[in-house]
């Protein structure tokens, strides 16, 4: 059907503009060149996609660049860049099902992506290299995409950069060329990503194993006190692995980046954290937990909409609670109750399951969706409640969830309907009473 614009939307329910439903993708290849003085970003994007309609056009998301070229299936496609919309209009239309590839070549100073609610997102240039932290709409700012959560592909990114510089991206590094005076470093992931959890980091860091299987890129001069800050790290991998089941992924990386960030950020296999959580008193323990549980919760399972928000932020904050409880710190049923009270003196105006975009980040999404967790722990008992989240990361590995689609596996663990259980923890604004 001609006219089809792949609807230029995608259909998830708080930001339809990012995305659109007229293809999925199932892999990205990303070349990129980055020259961190000027901060000058020349790319070379090839997806590979597949129609769910007729398409005589379609979008992908990209925010500022120049767009110099556009191929689909290697022909020359008339294209306009306007918004943060790439529209492109190939030579002959696609055809529902089939298989097409896009190629984009851009080039620019890529810039975060300003948002009503969660302020500049996505490439950002320091100092001495640059970060990127997309969640939830920061991706069309280093690469065209189809923006939404629940489209993830696979990906294979390289970075060419001057030499000094270590560069950390997504998956396995498979190789490291060096050429005159840049380097250039590959990095694929081959478990399903969603384009919010792609990420490059580039600095002048030190590269510190911390276990088999968990690396990290630290300023040179926080290696020490990294070193005792991150020391337990392997023990909470240890304790989540028999809490949540195995590691989804092939390794773990942490950046620290030689920065001030508000809050540490998840990236599918990595974390980033600034210089201020790493004091050498384990001040930001909490947060090591934190943002490892989202390689379960949020990376392996990528909520289909972020309407579920809490099926990622309740469950990392609940794993803050338990890492506590399994190191001989405080038991998560103390914090619970610590965090029910303060909840209780907070405005109840808030469904955490379905909190609305403005405050998809509300810190009551992720202490009620904590206590939400808890509750049913209290409610199951802990042979059901872990069993629980065990099927739950095992039935959804590297796919996308619903809250739906968690009740389900809750209820295979319980003799009583939870219905009315869970209707009251995620859906209704008054905070239940306790955890019976
Ligand atoms: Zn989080």
């Amino acid at each position: 059907m001609r006219g089809t614009i792949g609807a230029d939307r995608s259909a998830d329910s708080y930001l339809p503009q990012h995305g659109n439903g007229g293809y999925r993708v199932t892999h990205y290849d990303l070349e990129l060149d980055y020259k961190p003085g000027p901060g000058r970003l020349a790319g070379r994007a090839r997806i590979t996609a597949q129609a769910r309609a007729d398409l005589a056009g379609f979008s992908l998301d990209l925010h500022g660049m120049r767009v110099d070229r556009v191929l689909v299936n290697g022909k020359s496609a008339r294209y306009s860049h306007r918004g943060n919309k790439l529209r492109v209009t190939p030579a002959r239309p696609v055809t529902v099902g089939a298989a097409f590839t896009v190629e984009v070549r851009y080039v620019g100073t890529p810039k975060p992506v300003r948002s009503p609610h969660w302020g500049e997102i996505g490439w950002e240039q320091l100092e001495d290299g640059a970060l990127v932290a997309s969640q939830p709409i920061g991706a069309p700012s280093w690469f065209p995409c189809n923006d939404q959560p629940g489209d993830k592909a696979t990906y294979r990114i390289a970075v060419t950069t001057p030499s000094p510089y270590t560069v950390v991206a997504n998956g396995s590094l498979v190789s490291r060329r060096v050429g005159g005076s840049s380097t250039t470093w590959v990095f694929e992931q081959l478990a399903p990503m969603a384009t919010y959890l792609a990420t490059v980091q580039i600095g002048l860091y030190a590269e510190v194993e911390v276990s088999a299987g968990q690396r990290a890129a630290v300023p040179p001069r926080l290696v020490g006190v990294f070193g005792h800050d991150f020391g337990r790290q392997p023990q909470i991998m240890a304790a989540f692995v028999s809490m949540f089941g195995a590691y989804p992924f092939a390794e773990y990386h942490v950046v620290v980046a030689d920065e001030i960030l508000d809050v540490p950020v998840e990236a599918q296999g990595l974390s980033i954290f600034g210089a201020n959580h790493v004091d050498g008193h384990r001040g930001c323990e909490h947060l090591v937990a934190h943002e490892l549980a989202h390689q379960w919760f949020g990376n392996s399972l990528t909520i289909a909409d972020w309407r579920h928000i809490w099926l990622n932020e309740g469950f990392a904050t609940y794993a803050e609670w338990l890492w506590s409880e399994a190191s001989g710190g405080l038991s998560a049923a103390v914090l619970a109750a610590r965090s029910h009270a303060e909840m209780a003196r907070q405005r109840q105006d808030i469904r955490i399951g379905d909190p609305g975009v403005r405050r998809m980040f509300d810190d009551r999404v992720y202490q009620r969706g904590a206590l939400t967790l808890h509750a049913l722990r209290v409610r199951l008992g802990d042979d059901a409640f872990f069993a629980v989240l065990r099927e739950w990361t095992e039935k959804h590995r590297h796919s996308t969830v619903t809250t739906d689609k968690f009740i389900a596996v809750a209820q295979e663990h319980s003799l009583k309907p939870l219905d009315r259980f869970f209707r009251s923890w995620l859906q209704d604004t008054a905070l239940p009473r306790g955890f019976e």
